[in-house]
């Protein structure tokens, strides 16, 4: 799998506008793909600063691939997996800490909770939480790009016109042999294609073989 060599993306969390569910999961993907984040993590007023080793930049792609290798348990293996996670529940909640904020509207109020993360690691992990609770919806959208060249791991993209999600190929795009930016939906395709035409002449005639 590439590994991009971008600048760190900023990831902003604060009490004011603390990170979605969806931004979570957002992270925890594009983090498990390569991508590395700079957290900027603002404490909500009296929660005190949970004092941990700084992320060594050569632990980080061990740490992608620890995710990486959740995720492919979440899609294959979410019960036992939120098994042992619920078993060691101690390592998914040492470095978050909650914070409830209301706030008071016309007719009520609005309750958010604010949760603190000290690395981008500690994102990830509750994105994993976030991931096994089938009652949020995101677990079973998450997808593996079966392009041989990506691998990416991605949640079901939803076309705009309306039908099936893609849940096969991510929505990047490659270059192919030919030095042409295409869709992994494209690239995929023409690789199965090619798979399949190598499988057909590897194999002996035989009636009734339509494979
Ligand atoms: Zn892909």
């Amino acid at each position: 799998m590439a590994q991009h060599k971008r600048a760190p993306r900023k990831l902003i969390n604060s009490p004011e506008k603390p990170l979605t569910e969806a931004a979570i999961v957002s992270a925890t993907l594009d983090f498990s793909n390569g991508a590395t984040f700079q957290l900027e993590d603002e404490r909500a007023p009296g929660m005190e600063a949970i004092k941990g080793p700084a992320t060594a930049l050569e632990s980080i792609p061990l740490q992608q691939e620890t995710i990486r290798n959740s995720l492919i348990r979440v899609m294959t293996e979410p019960g036992r997996l939120a098994e042992e996670v619920c078993r060691g529940q101690a390592s998914f909640n040492a470095t978050v800490r909650a914070h409830r904020i209301v706030n008071p509207i016309t007719n009520g109020l609005t309750i958010t909770y604010y949760e603190m993360f000290h690395s981008v690691f500690s994102v990830a992990k509750q994105g994993l939480l976030i991931l096994l609770d089938p009652a949020r919806g995101f677990g079973k959208k998450l997808c593996r790009c079966q392009y041989s060249k990506c691998g990416k791991f991605f949640l079901a993209i939803q076309p705009k016109g309306g039908g099936r999600p893609q849940t096969i190929y991510c929505g990047e795009q490659s270059r192919d042999d030919d030095g042409e930016l295409k869709s992994h939906l494209h690239l995929g395709h023409k690789e199965r294609g090619a798979r399949r035409m190598r499988k057909l002449r590897a194999t002996p005639k035989r009636r009734g073989n339509t494979k």
